[in-house]
């Protein structure tokens, strides 16, 4: 007998004939979905790995998405999440004074990165690195931690190409875009469920991976100043930690009144992650 099959899956557009167009969110639901392709393609044209996937939307709740080369599952619950993600608006960051931004981007940002990440645990091998380097005497926190601050990184690059497209943002310079994807991720990684285990790292650190990754990036797509030997690379950090902080006011002041404040976290503390890291870096690449 055939094993039962636990969540059933559909197919992007029957899910979105499933759904009413009257159901609140439908046309944000449209709207996030269609920016699958586009991304999907744009991943695979990079790292040169063929076809995109197929998507298939998963019927549960769970906050989750997953898939390797050749198939993508995006569960409900991922959806959801996005389209009820809390922030407070722009004006919360002193510097996207003035930039005209769509609502909808902040989930956009928040759903491409989500997709992206699970792309690039397919696309970067991750599994075959884990197989590789697991050593039962260090323990699995430390080597999960830094494949997914691979995949979180390589899926901050995505989201800033993508706030790069000139509708996103019109008329906002490079340094506006970098803190608009800032502020937009802040959102999104501040108000996920905390992880059950130690396979993600923590919020803060998750946030400051997210600053340096956003720091050394160049608009051209030349190779980060990964070491920050260029002085406007440790100015734009500043930026960028500016917009976390004043992001974090807001958070405490209108979303979470009480929660214990994420600045003082907010620090270079998981060197034994980032030396793994470090260590396994090459073997991502095809
Ligand atoms: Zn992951």
């Amino acid at each position: 007998m055939l094993p039962e099959i636990r969540d059933p899956t559909v197919s992007v557009e029957e899910y979105l004939q499933e759904l009413s167009v009257n159901t609140v969110g439908w046309s944000m639901t449209e709207q996030l979905l269609g920016l699958l392709p586009v991304v999907l393609g744009s991943i695979r044209k990079r790292y040169g790995g063929g076809e995109p996937p197929e998507v298939r939307i998963v019927k549960s709740a769970e906050l989750q998405a997953e898939g390797g080369p050749y198939a993508l599952r995006i569960y409900i619950g991922l959806l959801e999440f996005a389209l009820g993600l809390r922030y407070a608006l722009p004006p919360v960051v002193a510097e996207l004074e003035g930039v005209t931004i769509d609502a909808s981007s902040i989930p956009g940002a928040f759903f491409l990165w989500a997709v992206a990440h699970e792309q690039f645990h397919a696309l970067r091998r991750h599994n075959n690195v884990a197989a590789r380097y697991r050593d039962p005497a260090e323990g699995e926190a430390a080597l999960s931690q830094a494949i997914e601050r691979d995949a979180d990184l390589c899926a901050v690059a995505e989201v800033y190409r993508m706030n790069q497209w000139p509708d996103v943002c019109p008329g906002a310079s490079d340094r506006q875009v970098k803190i608009f994807t800032m502020y937009c991720l802040f959102w999104a990684i501040r108000t996920l469920p905390k992880p059950i285990g130690d396979s993600h790292m923590g919020t803060a650190e998750r946030m400051w991976h997210v600053m340096v990754k956003l720091a050394t990036l160049k608009a051209d797509g030349s190779p980060p100043d990964f070491q920050c030997q260029e002085d406007d690379t440790l100015e734009m950090f500043r930026a960028l930690a500016l917009c976390v902080v004043q992001c974090e006011r807001a958070y405490l002041r209108d979303i979470a009144p009480g929660e214990p404040s994420i600045v003082g976290d907010l620090q270079y503390r998981d060197r034994d992650v980032v030396q793994l890291w470090d260590r396994i870096y090459a073997e991502m690449f095809r």
